[in-house]
């Protein structure tokens, strides 16, 4: 397989950082978006406003330069704040001292990506809605979404990197022996905002990521550099209290003073975000293999997962990493990269699916829950008594590059050894003296 152009279809965040990697190696890279040049509009759309990058997206814009410039636009977060119905407030650190998630703006990454990959030499195509993959898997059609010309491109590698609704994806769907599964959550979400205070000051604490968790519901909120922060209601679409519930202002008032009365006044357009945004729609998408003919798969157009573990797009991040070391490692020879790059980033996505479902159950229900609470206690002492010995499974998964299928199945031991010492005799009385040593033997040799 000769490969020397490359078509990326999308213009997100996986597609523009792809290009880069695929630039440094040489290649003629063209990237094809549906959307006008939102730089040109100043209109990002899309979804969610910011979002948290964590290590696996340091290493990915690290490769390509660019780690420094986004540290200059995002607010490191070291923990949860907690907030309870009554107001009180509680801080879990998500690491170890100087760890942090980063809260970073969406459409300003993306733009500060697509000028960094233009100066490098990428070519973007804006208003360009790829609509389908001939059946080999070697030409893609195209169309002109200003003009409404059709035409056929036939690069030497087609790249879908056009997110969780790819319709290269879709393409790959007619095809033999394609596995394929997608997933509607019964919750949706919605955007809603905390203004910035006087001076651009901060209204809550800028140095956490919020969360209102309160069983089947929570709100989060994020901080944006500006002073104000983006929440999002995860809420269920239909039922006694869900999206569909809440009709009139009365109801959203009556809902907003029963569960989140601290953070209702902060928020003056609660009722135009709420009847004026949209409700997004949370999907999981698993799928194999990756590739069909010339054509292959990377980002949520691979994998979509749900939102709670913060790591769709450092998931897709990794899988540029992943691909780029592949490329070096095989010399160019794409007949063995596509192969080695599916079979290493599959499991490792279905890991991530599946932990971003258990963190959506610990994020709402169990940041509340006295046990989980404790267990959390438990977990963060062992480590840091034992740092070169314990890693806790939110730490392999935002602060280091572990696999994500190891992640997962030390989320499942460490959960069941935790579970364990809580019926000790006196555990509640002595766990952080005399019975540390035997909860971290416990925890370390199962
Ligand atoms: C509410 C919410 C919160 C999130 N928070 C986080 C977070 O905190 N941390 C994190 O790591 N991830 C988060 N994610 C996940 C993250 O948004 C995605 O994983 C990431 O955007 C995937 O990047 P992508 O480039 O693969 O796809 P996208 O960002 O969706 O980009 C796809 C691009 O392809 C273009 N496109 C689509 N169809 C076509 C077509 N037919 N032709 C041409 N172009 C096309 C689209 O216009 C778009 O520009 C969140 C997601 C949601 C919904």
């Amino acid at each position: 397989m000769q490969v020397k152009n490359i078509a990326i279809m999308g213009a997100g965040l996986v597609g523009s950082l792809l290009s880069m990697y695929l630039k440094k190696h040489g290649y003629q890279v063209t990237v094809y978006e549906r959307r006008p040049d939102f730089r040109k509009t100043g209109n990002y759309g899309g979804r969610s406003i910011n979002l948290a990058i964590s290590e696996r997206g340091w290493k990915g814009l690290q490769g390509v330069g660019l780690e420094q410039a986004v540290r200059d636009i995002a607010i490191p977060m070291p923990g949860r704040m907690v907030h309870d119905v009554q107001g009180n407030l509680m801080f879990q650190p998500y690491g170890k001292p100087g760890e942090a998630i980063n809260s970073v703006s969406r459409g300003g990454l993306n733009i500060l990506m697509i000028d960094a990959a233009e100066e490098a030499g990428v070519t973007y195509k804006f208003n360009q809605r790829i609509n389908e993959i001939n059946p080999a898997g070697t030409a893609a059609s195209m169309e002109d979404m200003e003009t409404g010309t059709t035409y056929t491109l036939e690069p030497d590698l087609i790249i879908g990197a056009d997110g969780a609704y790819s319709l290269v994806r879709y393409a790959m769907l007619k095809t033999d022996r394609f596995d394929y599964s997608q997933a509607y959550e019964n919750h949706g979400y919605k955007e809603l905002t905390i203004p910035a205070g006087p001076n651009g000051t901060f209204l809550i604490d800028r140095d956490a990521l919020h969360i209102w968790p309160r069983k089947q519901f929570m709100l989060i909120a994020l901080p944006n550099i500006d002073g104000s922060f983006t929440c999002t209601l995860f809420f269920a679409l239909e039922g006694r209290e869900s999206f569909e519930a809440i009709k009139t202002h009365a109801d959203l008032d009556a809902f907003f003073d029963t569960y989140f009365p601290d953070v209702k006044p902060l928020m003056p357009t609660l009722h135009e975000d709420f009847f004026g945004n949209p409700t997004g729609l949370l999907m999981i998408v698993k799928c194999f293999p990756w590739s069909h003919g010339n054509t292959m798969l990377i980002g949520d157009a691979a994998h979509a997962i749900i939102p709670f573990y913060g790591q769709g797009m450092n998931c897709g991040f990794e899988d540029c990493t992943v691909l780029n070391d592949l490329i070096e490692e095989f010399n160019h020879d794409w007949s063995k990269i596509i192969p080695a790059y599916q079979v290493a980033r599959k499991p490792n996505s279905d890991a991530i699916a599946d932990l971003a479902k258990l963190n959506f159950i610990e994020m709402r229900d169990l940041v509340a829950d006295a046990d989980f609470q404790f267990k959390k206690r438990i977990a963060a002492k062992v480590a840091a008594a034992y740092p070169d010995k314990f890693i806790p499974v939110y730490s392999m998964v935002s602060f280091s590059h572990l696999p994500y299928a190891d992640a997962l199945r030390e989320y499942y031991r460490q959960d069941e050894v935790l579970s364990e010492v809580l019926t000790w005799p006196g555990v509640r009385e002595h766990w952080d003296t005399e019975l540390l040593p035997d909860i971290a033997q416990r925890l370390f040799n199962l």
